[in-house]
């Protein structure tokens, strides 16, 4: 039988507790994936934790050859985290999924049923937010809609970074080689036949969301940045139907003065005016900074991520990820498993 390798990769930023844990749930999986020829490697990218995480990876890659710690310098999110993950994949199935087992690992067989069917990928969402505070949800509900009217990229909402990939469609990620990454709509973007299944929110087994109300705000002015330039085009707009307005205004009082021969009263409108115009004016400033910002960190091109320890590493494996550089892995599948 021809050996497969699936890769899981598992972002973790002060995730000590769920790190075993995530182990135990992820091996009930071994008589599924033995039975149908596949081995695997589990990737812990410890992202910068500042507790005991990386001491627990240690401890089951000492047990477990096929545990890798993968540990950055310092925090660097989670995005940066699957991207390294995948860029370090050597599998011909990648899937990732969340320390705190709110992506059930249980799940597998029945997505590699669907890989089975032909799709390239299949993606999770969640049918509802369960143990969510009401104000997030909602605003997470306005996030995905806002986007989706106004995207060509199409992000589904409640959609979970929990996914099995195929190996062409991991490879096309990692083309797609952007240093604001949101993987969310990186995902869709690629393209493939994707499966979704949707399954009840869990909630996580140990510690915190790692989330503020406020960092989820800035993820979603990320995806909106990342996904549409029709904030430019709003603020263009205003400024036509602005002038257009203050034409029309000019043109009336002119009429009048020479009609009337009136005198221009209302100082408190003048400074209504001033303040809405300036305000909006400020808007447009600050939605174009935005897009400027993006663009400014994008062509530093900083890598994404530094590597400080790797349990596994090879002439292949990069250090820092710098964006777009997928290693050379397109022999892999020759070489495993022979
Ligand atoms: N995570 C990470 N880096 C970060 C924040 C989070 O690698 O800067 C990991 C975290 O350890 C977890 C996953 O990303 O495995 C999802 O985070 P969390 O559970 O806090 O988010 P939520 O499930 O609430 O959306
Ligand atoms: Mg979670």
């Amino acid at each position: 039988m021809e050996k497969h390798l699936l890769t899981a990769i598992v972002p973790c930023f002060n995730e000590e507790e769920n790190v075993p844990y995530f182990y135990e749930e992820f091996l009930k999986n071994k008589p599924f994936l033995e039975g149908r020829g596949i081995d695997y490697e589990l990737i812990y990218v410890d992202d910068g934790s500042s507790d005991g995480t990386a001491k627990a990876v240690r401890a089951l890659v000492a047990k477990d050859q096929n545990v890798r710690l993968l540990s950055f310098s310092r925090n660097f999110g989670k995005e940066a985290a699957m991207y390294a993950g995948l860029q370090n994949a050597r599998g011909d199935y990648v899937s990732i999924m969340d320390a705190d087992l709110q992506d059930p690992p249980s799940l597998l067989p029945e997505m590699f049923g669907y890989l089975d069917e032909g799709y390239d990928q299949v993606a999770t969402r969640r049918v509802n937010r369960t143990g969510e505070p009401p104000v997030r949800s909602f605003f997470a509900r306005r996030f995905y809609h806002l986007i989706n009217r106004y995207s060509k990229t199409e992000i589904v909402d409640g959609s979970r970074d929990f996914r099995l990939m195929t190996r062409p469609v991991v490879d096309a990620i990692l083309e797609v080689s952007e240093y604001n990454r949101f993987s969310k709509g990186i995902f869709s973007w690629v393209g493939f036949r994707t499966k979704w299944i949707a399954y009840e929110n869990i909630e996580r087994t140990h510690g915190k969301t790692k989330w503020s109300f406020w960092s989820l705000f800035g993820y979603a002015i990320d995806g909106i940045v990342a996904y549409s330039t029709v904030p430019l085009t709003i603020s263009a707009f205003m400024g036509i139907l602005l002038c257009f307005i203050a034409i029309l205004m000019i043109i009336f009082i002119i009429i009048r003065k020479l009609a009337f021969g009136d005198p221009t009263p209302g100082w408190p409108s003048m400074v209504c005016i001033i303040l809405l115009v300036s305000g909006l004016q400020l808007l447009s400033i600050g939605i174009i900074g935005e897009y400027l910002s993006k663009t400014y960190l994008e062509v530093k091109n900083r890598p994404i991520y530094i590597v400080k320890e790797d349990t596994a590493a090879d002439e292949k494996t990069p250090r820092v990820g710098i964006p777009g550089g997928a290693p050379d892995r397109k022999n892999t599948k020759q070489t495993y498993g022979k």
